[in-house]
């Protein structure tokens, strides 16, 4: 599933890719994904130009001039950006043609993915409005969590999986964050102390930014935008040995999620 690095990786090498192109042509393919796709796409993105590709949790949002397109990947989307127009395959539900030649590809075999438009603030859709604050942005400090997590019984891992709390924090980063912040990730939220959340707040931006600068640094194959491969600490280790202490991690499920960590190290 792409995860906020992954997310924030596509943005990047599309914002160098395609910032002042225009759209030629849109060829929807689909009629709904998660959402229905617009009907309209191709008559209200046709000679615009693309200004600007902004992210607020996994979504993508690209300034059209006169609107913005939302874009979700789901849960095993991904971008294309192509210098030729290969026949689409049967998961290419939508092109977006520009006229300098590129041709954006929305890629989605599940299709959870989102792709609608928004005209006004797009931090008022209602897909944007009720996340919380950015994990790398300002608002999510250690004295924030400390706060969003009082009299929380729910697992500290589900707390900051949870997007109302921060935006899109995944599976991944919740098991490496707490790793890091020496926490088990099923103590009761609530009863953090402030100096651990502040702990928290820092690993789990550690981990965001780290993976954002190996996706980065990644030479990917030239049509895919979102994924490259990573080493995780705790992350699909279960059974092997902890890098700290040299124990074997152990598994457990949390909301039905992976959960990977150290019986030894965190607490
Ligand atoms: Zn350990």
């Amino acid at each position: 599933m792409p995860e906020l690095p992954e997310v924030e990786v596509t943005r990047r090498r599309l914002e160098r890719e395609l910032i002042g192109s225009r759209f030629k042509q849109v060829v929807p393919r689909v009629k709904k994904l998660r959402l229905p796709v617009p009907a309209n796409l191709d008559q209200v993105l046709s000679g615009r130009m693309l200004r600007a590709i902004a992210r607020r949790g996994k979504y993508l949002l690209f300034d059209c001039e006169v609107g913005w397109l939302l874009v979700h990947l789901g849960m095993t989307g991904f971008l294309k950006l192509l210098r030729s127009a290969p026949p689409p395959g049967k998961h290419d539900h939508l092109d977006f043609i520009f006229e300098d030649g590129q041709l954006l590809r929305f890629y989605d075999p599940r299709k959870f993915g989102v792709v609608t438009w928004f005209i006004g603030d797009p931090q008022q859709h209602p897909l944007l409005a009720e996340i919380g604050p950015e994990p790398l942005g300002k608002g999510f400090e250690g004295e924030y969590l400390f706060g969003a997590s009082r009299g929380r019984k729910v697992a500290v891992k589900q707390l900051i999986m949870n997007s109302a709390v921060v935006a899109g924090v995944g599976n991944i980063y919740a098991n490496e964050a707490l790793f890091r912040a020496r926490i088990r990730p099923d103590r009761a939220a609530g009863d953090l102390t402030p100096l651990e959340c502040t702990e928290l707040v820092a690993t789990i931006r550690d981990v965001l930014k780290e993976s954002i600068k190996e996706g980065d640094a990644c030479l990917v194959a030239e049509e895919t935008v979102a994924y490259y491969p990573q080493t995780f600490k705790v992350y699909g280790r279960s059974g092997e040995s902890c890098h700290k202490c040299n124990e074997p991690l152990e598994e457990i499920r949390i909301g039905g999620r992976s959960t990977v960590f150290c019986r030894g190290c965190q607490k």
